[in-house]
């Protein structure tokens, strides 16, 4: 079968390997859509010996039960899934309470980051990590894994604070902010302020359900300001999507007292909580800071159940999977409107 490998550090090649074999517990999927992220980014650009090679990319996956392993008895052939990417312990406090995402013993453990993933024609995984996605289309049940759970766990991070009549602030209009958008205006009563560079993605930001749009750059705050009202005022929440030093200080400068900020992007930037004379403002008095990551199993069927009702939908450009490489290309380069994803 056709699979695009991690061969080395920044390698990524289409090459035929065989069809894998599912184990006891086992499921073999046949793949029907995987999302192209960029923390697959990240993982092409990390330094030798962290993950393992070669391995298939891929952490955000649906597609079609093809072959049950020995002592699976809850899928058929046929049966669709969307297939939670985290793969933890299973025994650590984490993993106990249900937070695979917090798992202690491999917190980086998963299908496409630690085990081949679903860039490939076949993928085997655990059924433990399969969930049902109804007719939901593949290309659109694919994004809810990653796309969607990760917004859609930080959303459920903030939940107390996103009362009706506040405001919440969603920087970086990508893959994981247009679902973001969705969420907040299918799941609360906020006023939703949606924040990017580009105006095509502000743009999508309100065709999607942002109340109001406003154009990173230097007066991004100020406008914000004069939505939000004036500190100790603000913006209740924060949802950062990008996470670069800009964002971090935009959402440190919004924020309201007594506000939530949530780094979802991993963008590599710092927010600075004590000013220094380089870096003002501080983050006001009792503020959160939180570093939401990825989600929980119980929290994706919920994202399932949203788009299965019509609320979500993910907005979507499809490549095939000889043309992986060009999208990730693509994606780096910002030139992705909502989401790539990738049909074998
Ligand atoms: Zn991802
Ligand atoms: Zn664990």
């Amino acid at each position: 079968m056709r699979a695009v490998r991690l061969t080395g550090p920044g390698k990524l090649e289409l090459m035929d390997i065989p069809v894998p074999e599912p184990g006891p517990g086992e499921v073999r999927i046949a793949v029907g859509a995987t999302g192209a992220c960029h923390s697959d980014l990240h993982i092409l650009d990390a330094p030798a010996g962290i993950y393992p090679v070669p391995m298939t990319l891929g952490h955000e996956i649906a597609g079609t039960v093809d072959r049950p392993g020995d002592g699976v008895t809850a899928w058929q052939p046929g049966d669709r899934a969307a297939i939670y990417g985290i793969q933890g312990c299973g025994h650590c406090r984490g993993c106990l309470t249900g937070r695979e995402n917090q798992c202690r013993e491999v917190p980086v453990g998963g299908i496409g980051l630690s085990r081949d993933g679903g860039l490939a024609e076949y993928v085997v995984v655990p059924a433990s990590r399969l969930l049902p996605t109804g007719d939901l289309e593949l290309t659109q049940a694919a994004p809810l894994t990653d796309a969607g759970l990760t917004p859609y766990h930080a959303v459920e991070l903030a939940r107390p604070a996103l009362r009706p009549g506040t405001f919440c602030v969603v920087i970086g209009i990508g893959g994981l902010g247009h679902m973001a958008v969705q969420i907040l205006a299918a799941t609360t009563a906020v006023t939703i302020i949606a924040v990017d560079t580009s105006d095509a993605a502000l743009e999508l930001a309100k065709r999607v359900g942002a109340h109001h749009t406003v154009r990173s750059d230097a007066d991004a705050a100020d406008r914000i300001r004069g939505l939000v009202g004036d500190p100790p005022d603000g913006a209740d929440v924060v949802l950062d999507f990008v996470g670069v030093d800009a964002t971090t200080r935009l959402g440190r400068t919004v924020v309201a007292t007594g506000g939530h900020l949530l780094l979802v992007g991993l963008g590599g930037g710092q927010l600075t909580l004590k000013p220094t004379a380089e870096e003002p403002p501080p983050v006001p008095l009792e503020v959160t800071a939180r570093i939401p990551f990825w989600g929980t199993r119980a929290e994706l069927r919920e994202v399932i159940a949203l788009a299965r009702q019509g609320r979500v939908h993910t907005e979507v450009e499809t490549f095939p999977l000889e043309e992986a490489v060009r999208a990730y290309e693509r994606l780096r380069a910002g030139g992705i409107r909502g989401r790539a994803v990738i049909v074998p």
